[in-house]
């Protein structure tokens, strides 16, 4: 085991050397398999070790395996050793390749698929800034949510204002912004104003799905952590708003009433928080 460590190791050197670039993924891999190597030569009990055993009963024993012939270590598994403690697919196959198995590698990339989809779900949820449900008025006050960031962004005159954390239950809206200080009674009159002027003008607020590169260039505003080549929905309100979300919106911005600011004040160091509330004017 210990000569085929070395020899992922290596592997994995001659690829750096081939693309002359030294990740911090790479480095991790380097950290683990060092790791490894201390604990193969020291010979102590460590469970990522044991989840190497290949040849163990487990595996064995694993219906799948079994199914194939006694010589397939499942697709989950392998993807497992990835996402849990960082090992490449090349490496996990050489250990099984000195025991005479062979890995699932379709198997393995569904279980990567898999997990990406999660992944992107998991996003869309944080997209919602902590949405409490669907109903009709938290998508309002979601919808007000949108107004405000943009409004602040305007009077401030601070493009640097960005969002830090969002609540919203169904009587309030919560907003937490990047601002170095607070704000004066005119600027939350003014902001609050603007959101209101935008509210009686009754623009429609659409989406469009476009890939992060394409919601980049556009100027959207928003979470961009979603991974190359992903797609995203972009919402505008009208010209006022563009911005990257998760929805769930009010069609047109008429419906909102009117919209209050209950409270500023700061959250934490560099951050503001505003409440907010739409009253049925
Ligand atoms: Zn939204």
């Amino acid at each position: 085991m210990l000569r085929s460590l070395v020899g992922s190791e290596m592997c994995i050197r001659d690829s750096l050397g081939a693309n002359a670039q030294c990740t911090s993924e790479h480095l991790l891999q380097f950290a683990i398999m060092g790791a490894m190597l201390c604990t193969a030569v020291e010979g102590k009990e460590n469970p990522t070790v044991g989840l190497l055993n290949i040849g163990s009963e487990d595996i064995k024993g694993n219906e799948s395996v079994k199914a194939a012939g006694g010589a397939i270590v499942p697709g989950d598994e392998a993807f497992r050793l990835y996402d849990t403690f960082g090992f490449p697919l090349e490496f996990t196959e050489e250990l099984a390749k000195e025991k005479g198995y062979e890995v699932d590698v379709l198997g393995y990339n569904e279980a990567f698929l898999q997990h990406q989809k999660k992944s992107q779900l998991g996003a869309e949820h944080r997209f919602k800034g902590g949405l409490a449900d669907n109903t009709e008025e938290t998508a309002k006050l979601h919808t007000a949510t949108h107004l405000l960031h943009a409004s602040l962004r305007k009077v401030l005159k601070d493009d640097s204002v960005s969002q830090k954390g969002s609540n919203i239950t169904a009587e309030r809206l919560r907003f937490d912004f990047s601002f170095p200080r607070k704000l004066t009674k005119e600027e939350l009159s003014e902001v609050a104003a603007l959101v209101n002027s935008i509210i009686e003008e009754n623009l429609p607020i659409t989406c469009e799905e476009v890939s992060v590169d394409e919601a980049k260039e556009s100027g959207a505003i928003g979470l961009f952590e979603s991974k190359y080549g992903e797609r995203v929905k972009v919402y505008s309100i009208g010209e006022f708003s563009k911005e990257i979300c998760g929805g769930p919106h009010a069609a047109s911005t008429g419906v909102l009433g009117s919209f209050k600011i209950t409270k500023e004040e700061a959250s934490s160091a560099g951050v503001r928080r505003i409440k907010a509330v739409l009253k049925i004017s």
